[in-house]
């Protein structure tokens, strides 16, 4: 089950090594109210997803402090913590089964008016429509027949219907066409509004209209603003 939380979130003195002598993540420190859409943006290797990691608990700060509300993520339960974050990354994990199935892995005990009604939100219904089963259609484990775009879309009615407080985004780089993408952002919009969203952002769009902008650099916050101001 889904636990809700506001969403707060912040990083204080937070530093990490994944064993190497030198820290991957110095001394981060941010501050994040719930309902924001924070952008981080920086070079490969920066540390963009080690920051996630830790925010996740994937591993833990060698030194410092990251809350949620105000509490330390070390003394949440795995499976609260785990229950707090939804995911729209480059790589859409899928399985050998039906479309519908597929959404409803974002929540295993939704209808299937909750599954088509996510899949409304997400600008995914009308693509499945016109496959030849519509939601019975089935899906291979590659997610061969169906565009990178459209596996976005999928994605994101996955989240939809998750319903998390905290929602991770990894932007895909890759080519999507112009059409998709509108219907990609515009489900995108939907699913972050009034929910506290890290997008490891890459495109100007997503950058312009972040609350804030970290720019990691070498593990460091080189700069933070906005749009405006940075
Ligand atoms: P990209 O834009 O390429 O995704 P990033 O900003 O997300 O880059 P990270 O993946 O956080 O960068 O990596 C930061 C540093 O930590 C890099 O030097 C990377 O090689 C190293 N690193 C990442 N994951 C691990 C790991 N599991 N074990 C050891 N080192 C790692
Ligand atoms: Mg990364």
């Amino acid at each position: 089950p889904v636990e809700r939380v506001k969403g707060n979130v912040e990083f204080q003195n937070v530093s990490f090594s994944y064993g190497r002598d030198e820290n991957t993540i110095k001394n981060i420190c941010f501050q994040v109210e719930n309902g924001q859409t924070v952008a981080l943006v920086g070079p490969t290797g920066a540390g963009k997803s080690t920051i996630i990691n830790l925010l996740m608990r994937f591993y833990k700060p060698q030194s410092g402090t990251i809350l949620i509300d105000g509490k330390n993520i070390q003394t949440i339960t795995r499976e609260s913590l785990r229950s707090f974050y939804g995911f729209v990354l480059q790589d859409v994990y899928l399985f050998e089964g039906t479309f519908r199935e597929n959404i409803r892995y974002g929540k295993l005990d939704a209808t299937d008016e909750e599954v088509e009604e996510a899949a409304k939100k997400a600008n995914a219904h009308s693509f499945i429509m016109k496959l030849p089963n519509g939601y019975d259609t089935k899906l291979t484990e590659d997610g061969s027949g169906i565009s990178q775009g459209q596996k976005q879309l999928l994605s994101v009615a996955r989240a939809i219907l998750r319903n998390p407080s905290i929602l991770i985004l990894d932007e895909a780089m890759s080519n999507i066409d112009t059409v998709t993408e509108i219907k990609l952002q515009e489900a995108l919009q939907r699913l972050m509004q009034n929910r506290t969203t890290f997008v490891i952002a890459h495109r100007l769009n997503t950058i312009q209209n972040a609350d804030q902008i970290l720019v990691v650099y070498e593990g460091e916050i080189a700069e933070r603003g906005t749009h405006e101001t940075l």
